[in-house]
């Protein structure tokens, strides 16, 4: 897509730099940067509570950006969107203030073995400590979920079922809809972890019929430190607090506290108030673009991408699914990835190497660890091309 030109750090770099490592974090448009200086230079005040014009107007640019979150994820209201720190605190506010509030020994949680361990650990700490089970769908060999298994996994004491839309590691787009819908005949509420999918997928929470979907700002053009959770009306409302302090009460006597409504209850503290602008303007850059758009043009890259990398030889590409992402993991003959990604970065390439935080995932494929090339609008044919003719001069240094 032509819109390299968006980006201030790319244009900067110009061709010394392919950056393919968009799923670990995405560069930022010159909009969403704009937004959030013009946040600072002319609304900057805190929210909710200011009694004077800047308060008014940065409350109204805060609360527009949840409504903005809204119509992009398409939830019913939006009272059911939390502002949060990113995907990881989503998922830990919803074992700390749901799942935690009603799972006893014996009780099970049910996860997959390719969650990201932000949707991994804090699952499998909570089952620990309360003599629960923590059960996993398994894949095969291509790296798709056995979905078969569900039905032995799912039963009447299984709390929650916590599945990512897109593996980060494998690029897998799961069958979530399918699974929603078979946990849901069991009455067992769904988290999905949207944080690869809310990029490339249009997300439609109400379609999916999902009870959670958590995403982090900064994997769609959006900067660090914000992030959201989505959680139906019904589960957020009888959810307890996650943290406590100001904005997240409605009276405090030395006595008693009561609570303010959803979603502020999940808001405790001054939030990400530039940030969550930054969030709302790349979520309207990315609407723009058109995410039917964004789908085809990344679907061609990892189709051009896996057809170059796999004639070369030696190269192994971890995770085959039929349906994917354009993320691209593989190892290379027995060259350490993280040798090949500092080789790759001499030649101004940048791809990520290690286990991905998914050391569950290459404990299965018993491998320490991948490179992985993720792409996203502003990479290109060319930038693929630069990074076989890498790979190949990698393997003649070692061979
Ligand atoms: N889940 C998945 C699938 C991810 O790829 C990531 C980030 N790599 C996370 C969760 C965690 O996101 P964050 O670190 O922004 O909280």
């Amino acid at each position: 897509m032509n819109v390299k030109h968006q980006f201030p750090l790319l244009q900067k770099y110009g061709d010394t730099l392919a950056y393919m490592d968009n799923a670990a974090t995405t560069q930022k448009p010159q909009v969403v940067i704009d937004a959030m200086v013009n946040y600072y230079e002319n609304t900057n005040a805190n929210i909710h509570r200011s009694p004077h014009r800047l308060g008014a107007d940065a409350t109204a640019a805060y609360e527009g950006a949840r409504e903005t979150v809204r119509s992009f994820i398409h939830a019913k209201k939006v009272e059911e969107i939390v502002f949060t720190k990113g995907a990881t605190e989503a998922v830990n506010l919803v074992v700390q203030s749901y799942v935690a509030q009603h799972i006893r020994a014996g009780d099970n949680v049910v996860i997959s073995i390719m969650e990201h361990h932000a949707n991994f650990v804090p699952w499998q700490i909570l089952c620990e400590e309360r003599n629960a089970s923590l059960r996993i769908i398994p894949i095969n060999e291509a790296g798709e979920l056995d979905v078969s298994t569900l039905d032995d996994l799912l039963d009447e004491r299984t709390k929650i079922l916590a599945i990512s839309h897109i593996s980060n590691t494998l690029g897998t787009i799961n069958p979530i809809k399918k699974i929603i819908k078979t946990a849901h005949k069991k009455n067992i509420p769904v988290l999905i972890d949207g944080a690869q999918s809310i990029a490339h997928r249009v997300v439609n929470v109400q379609d999916l019929d999902c009870d959670f979907f958590v995403f982090s700002g900064h994997k769609i053009f959006a900067p660090t430190g914000i992030g959201v959770l989505y959680a139906k009306e019904n589960y957020l409302k009888n959810m307890r607090p996650y943290q406590y302090g100001g904005d997240m009460i409605l009276s405090v006597t030395v006595n008693k506290t009561t609570f303010n409504r959803i979603p502020y209850r999940f808001e405790a503290g001054t939030p990400p108030i530039a940030e969550a602008i930054g969030l709302a303007k790349a979520l309207d850059f990315v609407h723009s673009l058109g995410r039917e758009n964004i789908k085809a043009y990344t679907s061609e890259l990892l189709h051009y991408a896996t057809e170059k990398l796999t004639q070369i030889e030696g190269l192994r590409i971890i995770g085959q699914a039929q349906d994917k992402t354009s993320i691209l993991s593989f190892t290379l003959a027995d060259i350490h990835p993280h040798d090949i990604a500092t080789l790759l970065d001499q030649q101004g390439i940048a791809i990520r190497a290690g286990h991905h935080c998914t050391q569950p995932l290459m404990e299965h494929y018993g491998i320490a660890g991948t490179a992985r090339a993720s792409f996203t609008i502003y990479n290109t044919k060319a930038e693929i091309d630069k990074l076989a003719a890498a790979l190949k001069e990698v393997i003649k240094m070692f061979a």
